[in-house]
């Protein structure tokens, strides 16, 4: 049996910090929608193209190119296991998408972790973020900085600010969650799911709360 856990909560809250501990923990994978765009981006492929047209106005990259990105991510061998999923789904039809795609692979989503803060918390770390250009290793320049001003600790490489990182990009991404993603909240606690977590606690508060939950569903 396959385990997924999907990691629900608003831009910046720190889900991309947490999956990567997570999958560390259990040896799930961690698929991020966020990083397999900007992966094709990189490489300049036509999907990346279309997807960085979105991203850069904070809006969602459409329904059926994201599904299609994701079910070819979850194919993969190394998702046998199952995955932790951050950032996908996140609007409803996506939601249904998944259900499909894992009723394929003979699997559910097993747990919702929602972690969650207020918008001025994610606007503080948004602002601060700097992202590996390797491997997207995620640092804060307050809340959790390098050993080294703009190197990545794990793999050395230089750290960036993502374009989207910006103020007024923010804003716009945090209003196309509360119209776009926050319905699955309730879609998730219907099927008895979805975990609240504080996410204002500090990053290691947070993988403690999360690794007791997922204990249940992965080793
Ligand atoms: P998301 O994937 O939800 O957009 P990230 O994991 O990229 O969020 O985190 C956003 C920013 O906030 C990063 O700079 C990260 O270092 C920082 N961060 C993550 N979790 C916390 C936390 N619990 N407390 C303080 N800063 C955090
Ligand atoms: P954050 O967690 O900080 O919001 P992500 O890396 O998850 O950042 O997402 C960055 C951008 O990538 C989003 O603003 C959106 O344009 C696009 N994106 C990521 N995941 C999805 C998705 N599941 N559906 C549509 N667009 C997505």
């Amino acid at each position: 049996m396959s385990t997924y856990i999907v990691l629900l909560g608003p831009p910046g809250v720190g889900k991309g910090t947490q999956a990567k501990t997570l999958a560390e923990q259990t040896g799930l994978v961690h698929v991020s929608s966020g990083d397999l765009f900007r992966e094709n981006f990189k490489n300049q492929t036509e999907l990346g193209k279309l997807a960085k047209s979105y991203m850069d106005k904070g809006e969602l990259v459409p329904d059926d190119v994201t599904v299609a990105m994701i079910k070819d991510r979850l194919a993969r061998p190394d998702c046998k296991a199952g995955a932790i999923l951050d950032g996908f789904p996140r609007t409803p039809a996506q939601a249904e998408a998944l259900h499909k795609m894992l009723a394929g692979f003979k699997g559910d989503v097993d747990l919702v972790p929602f972690i969650n803060a207020d918008p001025k918390v994610l606007i503080e770390r948004i602002c601060g973020r700097w992202t590996c250009k390797a491997n997207g290793h995620i640092y804060h320049e307050k809340f959790n900085p390098p050993k080294v001003a703009g190197k990545c600790d794990i793999d050395g490489s230089e750290l960036y600010q993502r374009e989207d990182d910006k103020v007024e990009t923010v804003t716009n991404r945090i209003k196309v969650y509360i119209e776009q993603t926050s319905p699955l909240i309730d879609y998730y606690r219907a099927q008895n799911k979805l975990v609240e977590i504080d996410g204002t606690q500090p990053i290691e508060k947070v993988t403690g709360a999360l690794l007791s939950v997922t204990r249940k569903v992965a080793r």
